[in-house]
């Protein structure tokens, strides 16, 4: 990694040689002074640097599109249809955000919209500074700093002395496509010091994380089967079905798929002429009333409290250890953030430890 590794003064100067060759999504503010990932291809817009700003969306709607055309039926043939996508570099996403992408790489493997956009995604990782409202990457071994083989760049501020004067950032080509991204930017070469630099930061910056013990303590409960079915009862009362939780979180994949007609024209007889279809596809929630009901009619998963618990298994639950290789949670805290009910993570983990210690 030392041989890959660079100094530069200035991130900017990273990002405007980037932009050159991608198209250019980060942190902005919208007009309600929400941080939210956007596609902006004009570099001298003011990014916000991630180290800082969590923000309120993650970047997964540049990977697993919200909404997307999947093919074509004109009657007799069907016809895929191919994402239209430029290079894009996300520019400053946080460990929890790459961690959950490394985890949504495994579930679409197979999904040739999903891998033509990552193809075509260049990530610039940067490692936090301080914890976040909400966050705790660090109990689930989602960040705060990145982790190995999640981007392709990994930009990193050190600081002299502990203090918040800016010295330089480090900055980690872990792939071959992250060494090509910077071929012609003079840099100089990082030494071992700096990342002895980098892992004290690591080291003070996770000191300051509040005590989540009771998110471990929780996830041993789940998987012990130890959660009394009146907790999940009592807890779904409180699911609005919204949405906003399934909608935020980086690594929930559901989707549903849904045809349209194409409009026929007035004078053309529908029944003589085979209607032209599309097939789209959409985020869809675990959370929905309908989302597991069956063509029969049957609804394996007709009460709130059977879905709520469902859930929080896909983000908990040893099973799919094996297949990801971690837990569905990345720990960015954000359904804690956005649900109305207040059943998001803390609240959650926080009940099922208080019920199942006494
Ligand atoms: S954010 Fe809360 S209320 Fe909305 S679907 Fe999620 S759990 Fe239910
Ligand atoms: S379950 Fe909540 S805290 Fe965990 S990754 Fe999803 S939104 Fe973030």
């Amino acid at each position: 990694m030392l041989n890959h590794s660079y100094l530069l003064k200035d991130l900017d100067i990273l990002k405007q040689h980037l932009a050159k060759f991608y198209s250019m999504v980060q942190i902005e503010k919208d007009a309600n002074g929400e941080e939210r990932w956007t596609d902006q291809s004009d570099p001298d817009t003011v990014g916000l640097f991630g180290h800082k700003h969590l923000p309120s969306t993650s970047p997964k709607g540049f990977l697993f599109a919200e909404k997307e055309a999947l093919y074509k039926f004109d009657g007799e043939t069907f016809e895929s249809i191919t994402p239209q996508v430029v290079p894009k570099v996300l520019f400053g996403v946080q460990a929890c955000d790459l961690t959950a992408i490394a985890y949504q790489d495994k579930f679409f493997k197979q999904d040739p919209y999903y891998q033509k956009r990552r193809e075509n995604i260049l990530l610039v990782g940067i490692d936090c500074e301080s914890p976040c409202t909400n966050g705790f990457c660090a109990e689930v071994k989602a960040g705060p700093h990145v982790n190995d083989n999640t981007a392709d760049l990994v930009v990193s501020r050190l600081t002299v002395n502990g203090s918040n004067q800016l010295a330089e950032w480090l900055v980690i080509a872990e792939t071959e496509k992250g060494q090509n991204s910077i071929k012609g930017l003079p840099l100089d070469k990082a030494h071992k010091a700096h990342f002895i630099l980098r892992n004290r930061l690591l080291d003070k910056m996770r000191s300051e994380f509040a005590d989540y013990s009771y998110i471990n303590n929780a996830i041993e409960y789940l998987n012990d089967n130890a959660v009394p079915q009146h907790l999940w009862e009592e807890m779904s009362v409180r699911c609005l079905s919204c949405s906003g939780c399934t909608n935020l979180c980086p690594t929930c994949s559901c989707y549903s798929t849904y045809e349209i007609a194409e409009k026929q024209p007035d004078n053309v007889i529908s029944e003589t002429k085979a209607v032209k279809t599309e097939t789209l596809r959409v985020w869809d929630s675990c959370l929905f009333e309908g989302f597991q009901r069956e063509a029969s009619g049957h609804n394996p998963a007709q009460q709130a409290a059977q879905r709520v618990e469902r859930f929080w298994f896909h983000k908990f639950s040893d099973e799919y250890l094996t297949e990801f290789q971690r837990y569905g949670c990345v720990g960015c805290g954000r359904c804690e953030q956005t649900c109305p009910g207040t059943i998001g993570v803390h609240s959650v983990m926080k009940r099922i430890n208080q019920e199942c210690c006494s």
